[in-house]
């Protein structure tokens, strides 16, 4: 079992937001949280990504990734495990990169913080394969370009190559297709299956579309009102 959310309990300030969620990842596995809008499913993510907005807080139950607790994750334990453990993307990765850098030099950047012996040529070499990964034509001319010269599918492709740097052993999205149009999104629903199949690395995300939980996961957990109203394999819960 590679993640395990167990009894999971999540509160803003005394307001109690998430009650008693249960989910199981093994490793390789495809999982993703589907439910209306308000049910708590960027809730839940966030608490396993650490990352809580405003007053969130877990006020009960356990997040064991490979075996450890992530709740008693110390600052410093998270930025080692980030980027090589667990990755993450977010809805438009165009916000996680900074807008007026260009992404070689932001990319480059990221590899030496997790990488520090790299020298910055073998940075850019690795780059370069990444962005070729995810199937973004002239790598090169990617590198130089600034995020806002880059369509909202290019930039979500930068943020996965670059999650997928270190092969992480989980990958985290919160509605990473909400912010694409039809196509970008089929396109980047492929890309994650193709990189799943090759990295054999589990992947949660979140989704309010329920034709990109089919498209993509072998498990689904539906959320209602901060409760998981149920779970399974997909064919099963999404019929
Ligand atoms: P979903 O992602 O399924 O749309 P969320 O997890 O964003 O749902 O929200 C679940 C509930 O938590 C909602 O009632 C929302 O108002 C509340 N909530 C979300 N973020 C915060 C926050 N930062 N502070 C207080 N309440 C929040
Ligand atoms: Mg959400």
């Amino acid at each position: 079992m590679l993640l395990k959310v167990t009894d999971l309990d999540i509160s803003y300030g005394s307001k109690a937001t998430v009650a008693g969620a249960n989910i199981e990842l093994n490793k390789g596995e495809i999982l993703s949280i589907v439910g209306e809008s308000g049910s708590g499913k960027t809730t839940v993510i966030r608490a396993i990504m650490g990352c809580l907005p405003g007053n969130g807080r877990v006020s009960g139950g356990d997040i064991v990734f490979d075996g450890k607790s992530l709740l008693d994750n110390t600052p410093e334990e998270w930025r080692q495990m980030c980027g090589t453990e667990i990755s993450m993307i977010f809805q438009d990765s165009g916000n996680m990169i900074n807008p007026i850098r260009r992404i070689g030099e932001q990319f480059v950047d990221y590899i030496l913080t997790h990488a520090p012996q790299t020298s910055r040529q073998e940075a850019y070499q690795m780059a370069i394969r990444m962005l070729d990964d995810v199937r973004l034509p002239n790598p090169d001319n990617v590198m130089r370009s600034y995020p806002f010269e880059l369509s909202g599918g290019m930039r979500q492709r930068v943020g996965i190559a670059m999650a997928m740097t270190f092969s992480p052993k989980l990958l985290l999205a919160d509605e990473p297709t909400s912010a694409l149009d039809v196509l970008s999104k089929m396109k980047l629903l492929d890309l994650l299956s193709k990189l799943h199949q090759e990295e054999n690395m589990a992947i949660l995300f979140v989704t309010h579309d329920i034709s990109v939980a089919e498209h993509l996961a072998q498990k689904v957990v539906v959320m209602k009102e901060g409760q998981i109203v149920e779970s399974g394999p997909a064919h099963q819960v999404l019929r």
